[in-house]
């Protein structure tokens, strides 16, 4: 499955905003958005003029895809998907993101990052409902349970993104046994419980044009 494969800090250089794309050292000084506060490119620094209205849908469109790490064509899928839904199409949008295994298995702190999350989900280190998935898009649904495979419990990445388990952190919608590593995704989170700062009604405006 095709996926992002260039430089990652260079895509929250881009957006001028920590995306946390890389786990630990997005909380330390090497953080290169903390140490060169302008975008990439010859014209990084030069002085910029008010963005147009495209121009701000556009950058919070490029911040969700980047954030869940999801290719152009397949967000457009994605955005499809959330209009033929019932409700309110921004949210739809959020939700599809969330079911995502990979960004399951980030937020209940099995991995550091989406990016390890995808890897490990990959190396078939997990599985859903007891059955082994190795597909990082699989969409969990409300009461599936996702579990580290007892050959990978041992394994490293896993334990130390674990050790950072906040439990005041834990998201009301998901559900954690530390102990026998599985987690439930318990409801679909309304859009007041997804902690995502950005106007997703601006990427329904960019997408309807
Ligand atoms: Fe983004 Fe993390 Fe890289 Fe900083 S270290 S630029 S937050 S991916």
């Amino acid at each position: 499955m095709a996926r992002y494969i260039g430089p990652v800090c260079k895509l929250c250089r881009r957006e001028e905003e920590k995306l946390f794309l890389k786990g630990t050292k997005c909380m330390t000084p090497k953080c290169p958005v903390d140490k060169k506060a302008y975008p990439p490119g010859q014209h990084g620094t030069r002085r910029r003029f008010k963005q147009s209205e495209y121009g701000i849908q556009l950058r919070a469109k490029q911040k969700v895809r980047r954030i869940y790490g999801v290719l152009e064509s397949q967000f457009r899928n994605y955005f499809e998907s959330a209009e033929r839904q019932k409700g309110i199409t921004s949210e739809n949008l959020l939700q599809l993101l969330e079911r995502r295994l990979d960004n399951i298995v980030y937020r209940l702190g099995f991995a550091p990052s989406r990016k390890s999350a995808r890897q490990l989900v990959r190396h078939r280190h997990f599985m859903v409902n007891g059955r082994l998935v190795d597909i990082p898009s699989y969409s969990l649904k409300a009461g599936d349970q996702v579990k580290v495979k007892d050959k990978s419990k041992k394994l490293e990445m896993i334990h130390a993104a674990m050790k950072k388990i906040r439990e005041d952190k834990q998201l009301p919608w998901l559900e954690l046994d530390k102990a026998a590593m599985v987690g439930t995704l318990m409801n679909i989170p309304a859009r007041a419980d997804i902690p995502l700062e950005v106007n997703e009604s601006l990427i329904v405006e960019l997408y309807s044009k």
